[in-house]
């Protein structure tokens, strides 16, 4: 009798439902709860909430539910049905659990807890003592719930970028809320129609609201956004950070180049440098701001290639577009006179798009977010033991970056 009062409170039953009986198992360490209601209850539709009699039951199920006295602990009950007669015969909604779950919704919130804190999905196996099937059917219950409850908000910054999925082949394409660092949309591929397919998952709202597009300087998203976002012409700001990184592979190439042409020569002066000309000098140990220094006055094409990388970051720091745009066609005018093939070819990339460069003055925004969110990515994936399945990795992606409300109820 003691038990039964027990577990009704601990499973915070309330009428017409109680605990009928209570099993101990111990050599199976489980404790199994059969909950039942009284004959002549009345019970709603889930269509339409007209209270009915109960018509049948469906054969006993059973629902996993939160450790007790550190035993698994199983409830057990057979749900009524109901024959409406406007929706027919239908399954009502218990109270504990949600409707194709095997947990009760106060377990599924654990599993969540557990699974955000520890961001390992195995880790999580072990201190739920769950299958991979149970957990990840959690999840996956989790996300679904989430996304059904999204409430269509304004998104007027957002970042559009790509992501490998399996070591350098098969790219996703991924849309971030920039202010919120959530991931919004994710689509296969990293194409044009990839870009138009992940951008055509936003709502309305998202659409209408955009005000700013982060990207790289690659065609397929510019043409992407351009179909889907009105005006993105004016909205694109391509990502300082790529740019960057092609300048700074545009030095690479010309040091390799001279360094080939010098070792021709059996001059090895920029041999062992490579480090030293793509990292930032203030990011330089002393002893390799020693070597920079020393190789940089030889009057190199490298240091020259590398001088003109420096000056184009300050393109950033002006104070509008306008200035931006000043500088920028003074930096490009030095550049394009000089031999630095690799450096033309970037200069002559960014003046084609220049306007959506010198556009971060305007919207001061990055794909910064995209960033953060790749080394969330691949933290789980390297914790969970990579995610074979696409579909899983999408789940995932969202279940620890969609910003969603997971929790059932
Ligand atoms: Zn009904």
């Amino acid at each position: 009798m003691q038990d039964r009062e027990l577990y009704q409170e601990i499973l915070g039953l309330k009428s017409p439902w109680s605990v009928s009986q209570v099993a101990l198992d111990l050599e199976q360490e489980q404790v199994d709860v059969f909950v039942e209601h009284p004959t002549g209850t009345k019970f709603c539709c889930p269509e339409c909430s007209e209270s009915l009699p109960c018509y049948d039951h469906t054969p006993e199920r059973q629902w996993r539910h939160l450790d007790t006295c550190q035993l698994k602990t199983i409830l057990h009950a057979s749900i009524p049905r109901v024959h409406c007669p406007e929706h027919g015969v239908k399954q009502v909604q218990v109270p504990w659990a949600e409707k194709g779950s095997r947990f009760t919704i106060l377990f599924e919130r654990f599993a969540i807890q557990v699974l955000l804190k520890t961001q390992n999905v195995k880790g999580a196996m072990s201190i739920l003592r769950t299958k991979w099937d149970q957990t990840w059917s959690i999840v996956e219950r989790a996300v679904a719930r989430g996304k059904a409850r999204k409430e269509a908000k304004a998104m007027p910054r957002l970042g559009i970028d790509e992501k490998a999925f399996l070591k350098g082949q098969n790219y996703i394409t991924l849309v971030y809320d920039l202010d919120n660092s959530t991931v919004e949309a994710i689509s296969d591929g990293n194409d044009a129609d990839s870009g138009i397919a992940c951008l055509s998952q936003l709502s309305d709202v998202q659409i209408q609201s955009v005000e700013a597009i982060a990207m790289d300087m690659s065609g397929a998203y510019v043409k992407a956004a351009k179909q889907v976002i009105p005006l993105a012409e004016n909205k694109i700001v391509h990502d300082r950070f790529h740019v960057m990184q092609m300048a700074t592979k545009a030095v690479d190439k010309v040091r390799h180049g001279e360094h080939r042409q010098l070792m021709n020569d059996g001059d090895d002066r920029l041999s062992k440098t490579k480090y030293i000309w793509l990292t930032s000098f203030e990011n330089l140990s002393e002893k390799q701001q020693t070597v920079f220094e020393a190789t940089y006055d030889l009057q190199l094409q490298t240091g020259k290639a590398w001088a003109y990388k420096e000056m184009l970051r300050d393109l950033w720091s002006q104070t509008s577009a306008a200035s931006a745009t000043t500088y920028f066609n003074d930096w490009y005018r030095r550049v394009i006179h000089t031999k630095l093939k690799p450096m033309k070819t970037v200069a002559r990339s960014i003046k084609e798009r220049l306007p959506n460069v010198v556009s971060y003055c305007t919207h001061q925004i990055t794909n910064a977010v995209a960033e953060g969110m790749n080394s969330k990515i691949m933290s789980i994936k390297r914790r969970v033991g990579g995610f074979r399945n696409r579909q899983n990795f999408k789940t995932a992606i969202f279940f620890y970056g969609g910003g969603l409300s997971l929790d059932p109820q």
